[in-house]
């Protein structure tokens, strides 16, 4: 994840929650990628460490637990960019040209200027960010599915130049495809920081109340006495992200009739957000008044991933002949 400020409640459903349920299913490494930060935001990097703690404090609470997965920041890896390095001497510019993700930002995004060499070369430090721990899946939404093809892409090209004693170095990571429902902001559309329509994880419980009341509606329901529907309705999807069952029968029951008016049903949105979130607050609460103890968190997971990261680095130096040991080969009679 990208050092990009706090994180929202789109950030939880479409990817945290699954993060803290596969910690119990894999050996997971979570990392975040403050390198990446630099490929769209190189020229003022005065907030990349305060939004390195503050997603960390939002990871903790959560749920990611460092006794069960590694918690940890890219730059601290630097095996990560050895391994970028020697993967972009064999990626073909082709394969980065043709990443949807890139064409997409180079035509939407005006407001920096793109044309750096880092950012066409983004998805190759990504296939760097899996490989250095052969990771077998990585757990993602629609969108990223290109990323993984062009991981495996790398990863056959380099296990066909470079086989380690005869064998292949590097996996093939498969997607690990995760139902991330969209969920809508305050004003209808996705939610997104950029648009100032998220409801953040770390927003105390009457600002979730408040945001929730400003929430527009189902259009068709002007007046208290319209019927509306939740189909049509961003709070209606709130509802069926997070209510439980007999909530979303009252919606329905309540909204289509008119039997309900609108504030009381968001009322029962905050409820259930708020359910969600309370205990993600009680987490939090010993990180933000001391986030050292988050810092160090991401400190020991970093060393983890190092050890990981390092092992694998040794396998690919020596596939390369680049290993650090001095070999007989070199010896006496071949000068
Ligand atoms: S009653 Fe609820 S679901 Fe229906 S329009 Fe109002 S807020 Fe939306």
């Amino acid at each position: 994840m990208r050092p990009t400020g706090k994180l929202h409640l789109g950030h939880y459903v479409g990817a945290l929650s699954n993060w803290v349920k596969l910690q119990d299913q894999y050996d997971c490494f979570y990392f975040i990628a403050d390198w990446h930060a630099l490929t769209t935001d190189y020229a003022d990097t005065s907030r990349v460490k305060q939004s390195v703690v503050e997603i960390a404090i939002d990871w903790l609470a959560a749920g990611l637990d460092p006794e069960r997965c590694a918690l940890f920041i890219q730059s601290h890896v630097p095996q990560h960019a050895e391994l970028h390095l020697l993967f972009s001497m064999i990626t073909p510019l082709g394969w980065l040209e043709r990443v949807p993700t890139y064409k997409e930002q180079r035509e939407n995004i005006h407001d920096k200027d793109l044309g750096m060499y880092g950012f066409l070369g983004y998805p190759v430090l990504q296939s760097a960010d899996i490989l250095v721990y052969k990771g077998n899946y990585v757990p993602v939404g629609e969108d990223q599915v290109s990323h993984i093809e062009l991981t495996r892409e790398i990863a056959r090209r380099f296990n066909n130049f470079y086989p380690l004693r005869g064998k292949s170095v590097l996996p093939e990571p498969q997607p690990l495809l995760t139902p991330s429902p969209k969920l809508p902001g305050t004003d209808g559309r996705k939610m997104s920081k950029s648009y100032n329509n998220a409801i953040l994880l770390s927003d105390p419980e009457p600002v979730i109340r408040q945001k929730l009341k400003t929430m527009v509606t189902d259009p068709k329901r002007v007046r208290r006495t319209d019927p509306g529907n939740p189909d049509d309705c961003p709070v209606g999807s709130l509802h069926k992200i997070f209510s439980d069952k007999q909530t979303i029968q009252n919606v329905y029951a309540g909204c289509t009739t008119a039997g309900i008016g609108c504030i009381e049903c968001k009322g029962w949105a905050a409820d259930s957000i708020v359910k969600v979130i309370a205990p993600m607050q009680e987490r939090r609460q010993k990180f933000e008044q001391n986030p050292k103890l988050a810092w160090e968190i991401l400190e020991t997971g970093s060393a983890r991933a190092r050890k990981v990261a390092e092992a694998t680095m040794q396998d690919v130096r020596e596939a390369m002949n680049f290993s650090h040991k001095y070999e007989e080969k070199l010896g006496a009679g071949n000068f």
